[in-house]
Formats: C-alpha cells, sequence, structure tokens
C-alpha cells in the first residue's frame, strides 16, 4: 500500500467493539470480522478493543461498534453507555465513527420505552425517539440505502418491538424500505445517519453481506489516514454470492 504509511506509530484502525459479551444478538459480531478484514486485505493494521462496562474506550478509536439485545440487556448496559457521552463525543469530533445495531441504535437515540413501559435514557447522539408498538417487526428485509454518497442495496433480518422515529432533519435515514419494515412500520425508513453517527435495526449480520456498507463505513473511520480517500476495490465474488442468496430468503 503506497502513501498510506502506519502514522505516529500506531495501528491505522482501532475498533473499539462495545459490550461483546452482552450486545452480540444474531451474529453482529460478524460485522466486526467484516470491517477487520475488508481493512487488513487492503493493508491496513487494525487494533480490536472489546470494552464492557466500567472499561474505557481507547482515546485514539476510529471506529465504535454496538450491537443488538434484548431489553433486559438493554437495560443492564443503558447507564454504563449513556454515562460515557463525554467519551463518544470525544472520539467523534476527532472523525471516528459509531455504529450501533437494533439494541445499540436505540440507545444512539434520546430514549428506549421498553414493551414493558419502562423508559430507558439514550445517548442522544442521534436525533430519534423510539418507543413500543403493537407486536413486534421481525422478517427479511431489504433497504435501499445511501451513506456518505454511496449507494447500496442492504440484506439483512430484523426483530425488534421498538418503534423509531427520526425527530428533527438532523438525522436522515439510512435507507427506504417497503411499508411493515424497518424503523416503524409505517413511514418506509430504515436506520439514521447523523455526522458520524450510524445505526440500523438490521442484523443479519448486515455488513459481511453488504460489503458497500461496510466499506462506506471504513472509508469514514479511516479518513484520518487516508484523507478520504477511495478504497482500494476488492474481490467480491464471495460478498456478493451471500448477497444475492440473502435476497431470495423470505421469513
Ligand atoms: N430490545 C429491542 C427491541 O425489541 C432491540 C432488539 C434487538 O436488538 N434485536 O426493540
Amino acid at each position: 500500500m503506497t502513501g498510506i504509511g502506519p502514522g505516529m506509530g500506531g495501528p491505522d484502525l482501532i475498533i473499539a467493539h462495545l459490550y461483546p459479551d452482552l450486545l452480540r444478538t444474531y451474529g453482529d459480531r460478524g460485522n466486526l470480522i467484516t470491517l477487520v478484514r475488508r481493512a487488513e486485505w487492503r493493508g491496513f493494521s487494525v487494533r480490536v478493543v472489546g470494552v464492557t462496562r466500567d472499561e474505557r474506550i481507547p482515546a485514539r478509536a476510529n471506529l465504535v461498534l454496538i450491537g443488538g439485545g434484548s431489553d433486559r440487556l438493554q437495560a443492564i448496559v443503558g447507564p454504563d453507555l449513556v454515562a460515557r457521552r463525554p467519551e463518544l463525543e470525544e472520539l467523534t469530533a476527532h472523525d471516528a465513527v459509531i455504529f450501533g445495531i437494533c439494541g445499540g441504535y436505540q440507545l444512539l437515540g434520546d430514549f428506549y420505552v421498553a414493551a414493558d413501559g419502562r423508559s430507558m435514557p439514550g445517548l442522544g447522539m442521534l436525533d430519534i425517539t423510539t418507543g413500543p408498538g403493537k407486536g413486534r417487526i421481525i422478517g427479511r428485509v431489504r433497504a435501499q440505502a445511501t451513506l456518505y454518497g454511496d449507494t447500496f442495496e442492504c440484506v439483512g433480518f430484523e426483530n425488534h418491538g421498538g418503534r423509531t422515529l427520526l425527530r428533527t432533519s438532523s438525522a436522515t435515514p439510512l435507507a427506504s424500505v417497503p411499508h411493515g419494515q424497518g424503523n416503524n412500520g409505517a413511514d418506509g425508513t430504515e436506520g439514521a445517519v447523523q455526522g458520524n453517527v450510524v445505526g440500523t435495526y438490521l442484523h443479519g449480520p448486515v455488513l459481511p453481506a453488504t460489503p458497500a456498507f461496510a466499506d462506506a463505513l471504513l472509508r469514514r473511520a479511516l479518513a484520518p489516514r487516508t484523507k478520504g480517500a477511495p478504497l482500494e476495490p476488492l474481490n467480491d465474488r464471495l460478498e456478493e454470492e451471500a448477497h444475492a442468496l440473502a435476497r431470495t430468503l423470505r421469513r
């Protein structure tokens, strides 16, 4: 790899994986593996740091991953996560990307009211709110996404009771979906993006079979090293096969 040095002696990319012991529904860890491999295949050095309750996120982290989980697990991690707001704001001020899935996505918002009516404060880093609805939204999803100038189709699986509303135009939808799916089953939106904070309901995991999604996140997270230069293309034959297969699956 030319033109991209390790700079200041540290790894090119530090990924903080929050609560790997608790938030890990439906293969969310596969997102981490995809991000690591796609960066390494391009010659970047990567360090992964698992961070659970009461542990610090490395000050130079470039990408923070938060997986999904049940209401019970969200209530367990919630207070610890909310207390991290200054830490996380400091990171995004230095161009780090925060990526949350389902339960993690909900907790990036202002609050989450769980199925039993219990209200949990969120980080307030995405201008969204989530409350209960009638029944759960469960099933395979094909979503048309736009992220940081790239457009692509995401394939994933969703299972959530929470209905998410984007409150203002500060948060824009990540994707559009058919009625009955996505953020709330009603407005055809899926996920949200606000600057360097990105959330989605898609498990699966979503990134291995949607490599363009992984690359959009990586390009943004690596920007301090690459100045936002395009990432080298990879041979995505297997990923494309997985994507094509996933889009044929029904429930
Ligand atoms: N507990 C949340 C809900 O049901 C999130 C679930 C998840 O992460 N799959 O809405």
